[in-house]
C-alpha cells in the first residue's frame, strides 16, 4: 500500500487529530482545535513543548506548560533570563527536568541573541537551512527539530517518532530502518504538504497507541490484511 492510501485509511478511521495543541490567549491549558493561524506566542509554545515532550507522555508536558503559563514564564525573554533552577521546578512534571531546563534555556538564549526572541524571524529561514541550524543547538535532535519545523514553522518536514519507526518497520517490512531513512521514505512518496504531514504523523501516533504498540494487537488491527508484519506471526 502506498503511504498516501494508508493516510486516507487512517484518516477515515480516526478523523482529524487537530495537532499541535496550544494555549489560547488568556488561558493556561493547551487545547486541540482547528486553527486558521497560529500566533507567534503559540509557535514559541510549540517549540517549548517539542523540547519538553522528549522521553515523556504528552499529559506530563501539558502540566509543565500549564506551570509555565500560570507563572507567566512561557516567554523566550523570561526563560532566557531565569535561574535554571526556577525553570527546572516549573517543568518538573515532564521528567528529566534539569536537562530540559538547560535545553529550554539554550534555545531561548539563542533565540534572544540571534533573533530578538522572535520565532517568526528564525522560521523565515528556508529548508533545509532551518533544520541544520536547529540541530546545532543543545538538546535539539532530529525529532525535536522536525516537530518545530512542521508544527510551529509550518514547513513540510515529516516527523518520525518511536510510533512511526515501529509502524514503518512492521507495516512496510523495513527492518532496522534509521530515522532519516523513514523520513525519506515518507517524504519521497507524498506531496510536500504541511497539513498532510501534520495529520499523517498524528494519525500514526494514534494508531500506534491503539493497535501498533510494542506488543501489537494485530488480530484486532484494521490494517492487518495490508500489513507485512502479521504474516510473520503464527495465528
Ligand atoms: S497488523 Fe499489527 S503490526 Fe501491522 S499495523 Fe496492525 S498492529 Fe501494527
Amino acid at each position: 500500500m502506498e503511504p498516501l492510501q494508508l493516510y486516507k485509511k487512517l484518516f477515515a478511521r480516526f478523523g482529524p487529530q487537530l495537532w499541535w495543541p496550544v494555549t489560547e490567549d488568556g488561558e493556561t491549558r493547551p487545547t486541540y482545535k482547528k486553527r486558521k493561524k497560529l500566533t507567534e506566542q503559540q509557535k514559541f509554545e510549540i517549540c517549548v513543548g517539542a523540547i519538553l515532550t522528549q522521553n515523556t507522555d504528552w499529559k506530563n508536558v501539558m502540566k509543565a506548560l500549564q506551570n509555565l503559563s500560570k507563572e507567566e514564564m512561557l516567554s523566550c525573554e523570561k526563560i532566557a533570563n531565569a535561574r535554571q533552577q526556577t525553570i527546572a521546578g516549573l517543568v518538573k512534571p515532564s521528567g528529566y527536568f534539569n536537562q530540559k531546563a538547560k535545553k529550554l534555556q539554550a534555545f531561548c538564549k539563542y533565540l534572544k541573541k540571534n533573533y530578538s526572541c522572535s520565532v517568526n524571524k528564525l522560521f523565515a529561514k528556508p529548508l533545509p537551512a532551518l533544520g541544520e541550524e536547529l540541530l546545532l543547538l543543545h538538546g535539539i535532535g532530529q525529532e525535536t527539530a522536525d516537530d518545530m519545523i512542521l508544527y510551529a514553522a509550518e514547513k513540510p518536514s515529516f516527523v518520525v517518532d518511536a510510533y512511526t519507526m515501529r509502524f514503518t518497520e512492521r507495516f512496510f517490512a523495513q527492518p532496522k530502518i534509521s530515522y532519516v531513512e523513514v523520513k525519506r521514505f515518507f517524504e519521497s512518496r507524498l506531496p510536500k504538504n504541511v497539513q498532510l504531514f501534520n495529520e499523517f504523523h498524528a494519525l500514526l501516533v494514534e494508531h500506534g497507541k491503539r493497535s501498533c504498540k510494542k506488543n501489537p494487537n494485530c488480530r484486532e488491527c484494521f490494517l492487518g490484511k495490508e500489513c507485512a508484519f502479521p504474516k510473520h506471526l503464527a495465528f
